[in-house]
């Protein structure tokens, strides 16, 4: 995959982006009221809400606006956390835990009140199929709907066998649920959507200006081969991105790369053969599969990971057997791309945000649910900055451990600890 400073990374995402606009580096200092490290959806959505609050924001990124995650993922927007409710309940108490789901119901909110204000051109539909490739997962789906029902969500429904078939042409389902309050969108038309709309408000960004050293103390600045930003206030959203600028602050989060591969067109009738209702699909597997039909009839399948950080040999080809695991028939469909990026994790798999100081915010390792919640939290990091920090702090009072090893030694420990949950998921 190219990494090229003045490129999105090649994908169909890249190929079907409908803005190419190009924005200046940082040449020269400037002061602002915050200053934002990274221009994905955290630091976007942080920016557009400030703007919107009256406050002077600049944002820097290293290569182009929605260049990361934000640009490459799988699109898919996904109802509340990696976690059971239960579990959430356990960590931060039954009210805080009550006031995350509210805030991850309210990231769809937020994400469909921007898409819907700001005109973006996202092909944004609502609609999500989990699917179970063992009674034991349809058990766990079942508890997953019974607990959101609880919470007062109704919008999951139990599909068998025959109703599974009905929204996913494949023999390799037992069953699964369907989500009509989770969807899907163009990963990178978003960002880019957010990037002009936080533009409208006044809001500067500068491109290919990577932060090499900031000063999180009471009057902070952000530093780039280019210049200097003097803030109030300094946001790092960086992500899995970020990697050691600051010291520390990647100790709670592990870069992991996953993988895309899309086919060539299919034809309207082959790629509705496959997925009739358009829906996002996902199964429960722990290394999950991830896919949907694009508006130009490909398949985008997702699914490989690298804990090493290193592209795998054989990867396209590795997707391409789990793609026909599934779908059998597309045998002879030519693979036109393929496309990785890192998504961050933590430990407990929930979002990490917090304070390195008063004057500096970070929000981060939204474990593969970042395309909804990324909404919620750039929101709240807006909040937070502007003197309103309740809701910040309930996320922030989520128990977070760093990675076991460090920086040297967690990388070879994930990897034994996903070797045991992939054969979990075998047997
Ligand atoms: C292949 C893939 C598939 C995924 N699929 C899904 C999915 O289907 N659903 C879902 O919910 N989530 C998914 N995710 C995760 C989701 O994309 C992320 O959670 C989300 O995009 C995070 O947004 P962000 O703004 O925090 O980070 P990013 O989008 O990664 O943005 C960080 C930005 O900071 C910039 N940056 C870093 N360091 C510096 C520096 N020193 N100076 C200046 N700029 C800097 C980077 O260049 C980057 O543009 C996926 C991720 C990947 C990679």
């Amino acid at each position: 995959m190219p990494r090229s400073p003045s490129h999105h990374a090649r994908s169909w995402y890249a190929d079907t982006a409908n803005d190419s606009t190009r924005r200046p580096a940082l040449a020269g200092d400037l002061d602002c009221d915050v200053c934002i490290v990274g221009a994905g959806y955290t630091g976007l959505i942080a920016a557009i809400h400030l703007a919107e609050r009256g406050l002077d924001v600049v944002v820097l990124e290293a290569e182009r606006a929605g260049w990361g995650a934000s640009g490459r993922n799988g699109g898919q927007i996904v109802t509340g956390f990696n976690k059971p409710f239960g579990t959430l309940k356990s960590w931060v108490g039954e009210a805080d835990a009550r006031r995350l789901w509210d805030m991850s119901e309210e990231a769809k909110d937020i994400l469909a009140g921007l898409v819907d204000r700001f005109a973006i051109d996202c092909d944004l539909r609502w609609g999500y199929v989990l699917a179970a490739f063992k009674q034991r997962q349809m058990a766990e789906l079942r508890e997953w709907r019974d607990e959101l029902n609880g919470l007062g969500y109704d919008k999951v429904r139990l599909l068998d066998r025959d109703a599974l078939r009905d929204e996913v042409a494949t023999d390799a389902y037992v069953g699964g649920v369907i989500d009509e309050g989770s969807g899907q969108l163009h990963p990178l038309n978003y960002a880019l959507g957010l990037a002009r709309a936080a533009e409208s408000l006044g809001v500067r960004i500068f491109e290919e200006s990577r932060v090499t050293a900031v000063d999180t103390g009471p009057a902070p600045w952000a530093r780039t081969a280019g210049g200097t930003v003097r803030s109030k206030f300094l946001i790092l959203a960086g992500n899995a991105y970020l990697g050691g600028l600051v010291p520390g602050i990647d100790r709670t989060i592990m870069p992991v790369a996953t993988y895309i591969i899309g086919t060539e067109p299919l034809g309207e009738n082959r790629a509705k053969g496959l997925i009739p209702r358009g829906h996002a699909v996902a199964d429960v597997n722990f290394v999950l599969n991830y896919y949907r039909r694009s508006p130009d009839n490909r398949l985008l399948f997702g699914g490989g990971v690298s804990y090493s950080g290193l592209d795998r040999p054989g990867l396209k080809r590795s997707l391409q057997r789990t793609m026909l695991g599934i779908f059998p028939d597309l045998a002879d469909a030519r693979i036109d791309y393929m496309w990785g990026g890192n998504v961050a994790i933590t430990m407990n798999r929930t979002p990490h945000l917090g304070r390195l100081s008063p004057t500096t915010y970070f929000a981060h390792g939204y474990s593969g649910h970042g395309v909804a919640l990324t909404a919620v939290c750039g929101r709240l990091l807006a909040e937070a900055v502007a003197g309103q920090a309740e809701r910040f702090d309930v996320f922030a009072r989520i128990p977070h451990a760093p990675f076991p090893g460090g920086s040297l030694l967690r990388t070879p420990a994930l990897v034994l600890a996903m070797m045991w949950f992939r054969l979990r998921d075998l047997l």
